[in-house]
């Protein structure tokens, strides 16, 4: 694949001031973190900047602070990445002024310093010109390895390519290439799964794949809208009525792009939203009127597996079912571990991304078995919506 964005390959970066940008936003509980995935995503970067003698400067947010607040504070976790790249962290207690200049001018070749929430100065957010100058006086070069916060044109995840020479670190190059892969230059045929709970929150994304993909499965929550759509009876399922004419749009749009729209032919009906509530099969023109759609049935998951066996490339986003309480988990879980099969025997490449498609993959014990599982939410969404992304812009060859 060409690569359109530099990468560390393309810098000498020893004795160099290196500001790389980071994602450090780890779920904490009561100052300890409790899941040190970021961490260790980008402690590959870290080694191999310290290892060629290169200064590295963290940067990164943490929550949403307004203004200094001590509960937001990176020290703690600056203190745990240091376990993790197995070297010491120095913390430096802002990211910008006397302190943040102070701090840098002390570190030797190798050594890695970790700045404050670059959130605690709302100018950050503002992508303030004066604080991108500030920072940039702090380092010789940019990298930004935080994909899942390159959807935002902040200060420290935009801002600071236009100052300094810029370039993907290791994980954000790695996540560049998966995405790549996935839609811009897939093996072909290439098939979507979309589920989860609501269409509305996926207007933009179905409507960007419908004209990338040869097919598209809708499973979950929304397939319920579109099936409505149709004048399927959908009881008392989860549906956004109101939103059926936007429903019609997209299968037209579908239509005019050949691509082919999967919707369920029968699914799991339940009369309580609960973990084990009885339920029953039932073909998709024979939804009983009080019941609840929480998966899709045993025909539906056969198709989507004859899709997946017909495509080269799959993308995922968003679970089938409500696949948080069994036996409603079904339909996810198998067809999960059915591409997962897949991938390993080298007939698919499977990229997948979202929070609950993160963790449905994790139950269903397969994440590690498709080729390229994206931990960023929102980033990897706006890149499903065919949106350009500020901080990955910024790093392309002018
Ligand atoms: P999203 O955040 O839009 O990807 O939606 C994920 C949520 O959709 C999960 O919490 C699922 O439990 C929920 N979900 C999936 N299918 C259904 C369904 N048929 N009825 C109700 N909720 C569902």
């Amino acid at each position: 694949m060409s690569k359109n964005f530099r990468t560390l390959d393309d810098v000498d970066v020893k004795g160099k001031r290196v500001l790389l940008r980071v994602d450090l936003n780890v779920p904490m509980e009561n100052g300890r973190v409790t899941d040190a995935t970021r961490l260790e995503r980008v402690a590959p970067t870290i080694a191999e900047i310290s290892g060629k003698g290169g200064k590295v400067i963290l940067l990164a947010h943490f929550g949403r602070p307004k203004g200094r607040d001590a509960k937001d504070s990176l020290k703690p976790v600056a203190t745990a990445l240091g376990h993790v790249v197995k070297k010491p962290v120095a913390f430096a207690a802002d990211c910008i002024g006397a302190t943040a200049a102070n701090a840098v001018a002390a570190m030797k070749d190798g050594d890695i310093l970790c700045l404050e929430n670059t959130r605690f100065h709302k100018e950050e957010e503002k992508n303030d010109p004066a604080f991108v100058s500030e920072l940039a006086k702090l380092g010789d070069i940019w990298v930004n390895d935080a994909f899942s916060a390159a959807h935002r044109a902040h200060a420290s995840t935009e801002g600071l390519g236009h100052k300094l020479p810029a370039y993907a670190g290791r994980t954000m190059q790695a996540e560049l290439d998966a995405l790549a892969k996935a839609l811009e230059a897939p093996a072909k045929p290439v098939i979507a799964i979309i589920g989860g709970a609501k269409v509305s929150t996926k207007i933009d994304l179905l409507e960007n794949l419908v004209r990338k993909v040869d097919a598209l499965v809708i499973g979950g929550g929304m397939a319920n809208t579109f099936l409505h759509a149709q004048g399927i009876g959908v009881g008392k399922s989860l549906a956004e009525k109101d939103l059926a004419a936007t429903a019609l749009r997209i299968i037209e749009k579908a239509k005019a792009a050949n691509c082919a729209i999967i919707l369920p032919v029968d699914a799991v009906v339940a009369y309580h939203f609960q973990a084990n509530a009885p339920s029953h099969a039932y073909g998709i023109d024979a939804i009983p009127a009080d019941g609840m759609i929480l998966d899709v049935g045993p025909q539906s998951i056969a198709r989507i597996h004859s899709a997946i066996d017909d495509a080269a490339t799959l993308v995922w986003n968003g679970p089938l079912g409500a696949f948080e309480m069994a036996p409603f988990d079904r339909g996810t879980m198998v067809s999960a571990r059915h591409a997962a099969a897949r991938t390993k025997a080298k007939k698919l490449i499977s990229v997948a991304g979202g929070g609950d498609t993160v963790a449905a993959l994790n139950q269903a014990g397969v994440a590690d078995d498709f080729s390229y599982v994206s931990t960023a939410g929102g980033a990897f969404l706006e890149w499903m919506e065919g949106k350009p992304l500020p901080g990955v812009e910024v790093l392309k060859q002018r």
